[in-house]
């Protein structure tokens, strides 16, 4: 939980927002000068708008009052009809110019906004992309997504509808202040005295509603997690029937949300009446003491006539000053929370000096690797082996040994604790991120798909493929056929998640999309499991001739599919315990073969008979 914060401290929260956004505000910097300078004119329109008034009271009126007053002597001479007709066309011209400034500097402001933002959310959402597993494993998809969306609406909506505002309230209060102390310091001096008394009540106002605002702001972003995850997982959720556990956590976060809301509406609207009190009494010093100068004669009717417009008129600012912090304080938050993103630099990154890899041979080295989760260690412990070019490595071992892990590090999803992982001689970090990744292609057990066309998906990401390339790889997958079955055949558009395809298709089109890619290098991770028997033939043959001489690294938990590897390692709690052909570790006659024989031996009809069940390597160790 943040410690409260006072207006004062959010001004170093803004400090490092615009510090960190300048290089996108820079690029706005013309427009946001000219809404500037129709800001300045506004003001000045503003500050103008009572001075018809008074110069009618003064001249037209009351020209009894012969006392010095500013700017009288420039009407001398004229006719009251001719003053009085002057005036009112002033008055007309003044408001008109107001208007013209003022939509100018909001349009130029909300438009340059508009684009500093989108700069901002593209910035983050690439950002965001690049950033490693390590952090994504950690981070709710929904918080994220929730800083994409709405922090970034929240920061733009606030430079239109607090800022800008704040700004030419500022401007105004400033300008009024330096206009009274030069008609009458006196009465200038009463009205600033409840100045300190005003700046302290909103001090004091602020911090509350900004710690209310930000608890809120954590909650909804918890709320969108949690609501985000439920979706994401619906099919679980409706299994295990956890719907109304899910409903009530949701409810009463919606509740306490509802409450901190209301809480910070109470805070606000005390905040501006208190305001309003403040002004009253202001007003009334001025008016008293205000009369008695005028009945002295040393300040004019129209002169007073000022003082008690500009003082409604300055403290309108200052009541909304205090509505305003509170929108700024909010956009802070959802600021800070933005830049915490960009400010994560992503654990694997490209080294300096890294250069794009050549097309790969596909040779692997291992070297003493060590890994480990987080705090964790011993995930992968001292692991050494070599891959020549084209031979085929099958990983198995039971869950959690460290297969996945292995593969993972392969691509630079994570980097080891130590040793080393070479690809034809160079060590993987000595090349680009893009370069290594473009040249290794997965097939997961589960593969993702996404909402588009059933081209699009095998050529994602992939410039200029062509649809004779994509046949190509289509019919390499055994998934030609299939597609042309489909009502648009390769433009059948999937739905999220690849959910009106089977599970065998969804596979066959994932190794069409590795096969376009014709990568050096293949990883299959699983990509059989839990398919049917004529599924697994079709995508098991498909797979056999993606990886063709490529260099292919299995991980399985269907030994059969194991057995016609070049080599064989078997995983146990992040250490290789055996490796070897499978004829060689047969002969061992140890895990791996004790293994092979209890998946070979007839199981009972509930069991799949091509893969190991959990309980078989309990039964094995
Ligand atoms: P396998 O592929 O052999 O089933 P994994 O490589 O997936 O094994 O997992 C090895 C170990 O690392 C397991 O103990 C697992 O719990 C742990 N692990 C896997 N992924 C993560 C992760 N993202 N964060 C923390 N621990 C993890």
């Amino acid at each position: 939980m943040p410690r409260p914060k006072s207006l004062k401290s959010t001004i170093p929260g803004i400090g490092r927002i615009l510090r960190h956004f300048m290089p996108q505000i820079a690029k706005e910097k013309h427009l946001l000068v000219l809404s500037l300078l129709a800001l300045v004119a506004e003001t000045a329109m503003r500050l103008l708008e009572p001075w018809p008034l008074k110069f009618i009271f003064d001249r037209v009126i009351l020209p009894g009052f012969n006392v010095h007053s500013l700017g009288i002597e420039a009407l001398e001479g004229w006719s009251p009809t001719a003053v009085l007709t002057l005036l009112a066309l002033s008055l007309v011209a003044i408001s008109a110019l107001r208007g013209a400034a003022a939509y100018g500097s909001t349009v130029g402001m909300a438009v340059a906004a508009t684009r500093i933002m989108a700069d901002i959310r593209g910035r983050l959402y690439s950002h965001i992309q690049r950033l490693s597993l390590s952090f994504h494993t950690k981070a709710k998809s929904g918080d994220l997504i929730t800083r994409v969306t709405y922090d970034i609406e929240r920061l733009r909506e606030v430079t239109v509808v607090a800022a800008l505002p704040l700004l030419t309230n500022t401007f105004t209060l400033v300008g009024m202040l330096v206009v009274m102390f030069v008609l009458n310091v006196e009465l200038a001096l009463i009205a600033v005295m409840v100045l300190p008394l005003f700046a302290l009540s909103t001090m004091k106002m602020s911090t509350k509603i900004q710690t209310v605002a930000r608890r809120q702001r954590k909650r909804e972003g918890a709320m969108a997690a949690s609501a985000a995850e439920a979706i994401a997982a619906i099919k679980v959720v409706q299994a295990l029937g956890l719907q109304d556990m899910l409903e009530n956590s949701f409810a009463s976060h919606n509740k306490k949300s509802l409450e901190e809301s209301a809480e910070a509406q109470k805070l606000r609207a005390g905040q501006e009446r208190l305001v309003e009190v403040l002004v009253a009494i202001a007003t009334s010093l001025v008016l008293w003491r205000g009369v008695q100068l005028t009945l002295q004669g040393s300040v004019t009717p129209g002169d007073l006539l000022v003082f008690i417009t500009y003082l409604k008129v300055a403290f309108k600012p200052m009541r909304q000053l205090a509505k305003y912090t509170g929108q700024i304080a909010k956009a802070t938050a959802s600021g800070e929370r933005v830049i915490d993103i960009l400010d994560t630099v992503p654990e694997v990154r490209n080294l300096r000096g890294a250069m794009d890899a050549l097309p790969f041979q596909g040779d692997i080295q291992f070297d003493r690797v060590s890994f480990g989760y987080g705090e964790e260690s011993g995930i992968l412990n001292n692991i050494s082996f070599a891959i020549k070019p084209g031979q085929r490595i099958a990983l198995v071992g039971p869950s959690g040994g460290g297969k996945s892990t292995l593969v993972s590090l392969l691509m630079r999803f994570y980097d080891p604790t130590a040793g080393s992982i070479r690809i034809d001689g160079n060590d993987i970090r000595a090349y680009t991120l893009d370069s290594l990744r473009n040249q290794i292609s997965i097939v997961l057990q589960e593969s993702v798909l996404f909402a588009t066309s059933v081209r699009d998906n095998i050529a994602y990401g992939l410039a200029g493929a062509t649809d004779e390339a994509i046949e190509v790889a289509a019919r390499l997958a055994n998934a030609h056929d299939f597609i042309m079955a489909l009502p648009q055949g390769y433009d059948t558009v999937l739905s999220e998640r690849g959910n009106t395809l089977s599970g065998g298709q969804r596979q066959r089109i994932a190794i069409a999309r590795a096969a376009i890619r014709n990568a050096p290098i293949i990883i299959l991770d699983e990509p059989t499991t839990g398919l049917d028997n004529e599924s697994d033939r079709l995508v098991s043959d498909a797979l056999e001739r993606l990886t063709q001489n490529k260099t292919t690294l299995l991980i399985s938990h269907d030994l059969r599919s194991a057995e016609t590897a070049d080599e064989i390692f078997y995983l146990e709690q992040g250490s290789i315990l055996e490796r070897g052909s499978h004829s060689a570790l047969m002969q061992r006659n140890d895990k791996y073969a004790r293994l092979y024989s209890l998946q070979s031996s007839p199981q009972p009809a509930s069991e799949s008979s091509s893969s190991v069940s959990p309980s078989a390597y309990a039964l094995i160790s």
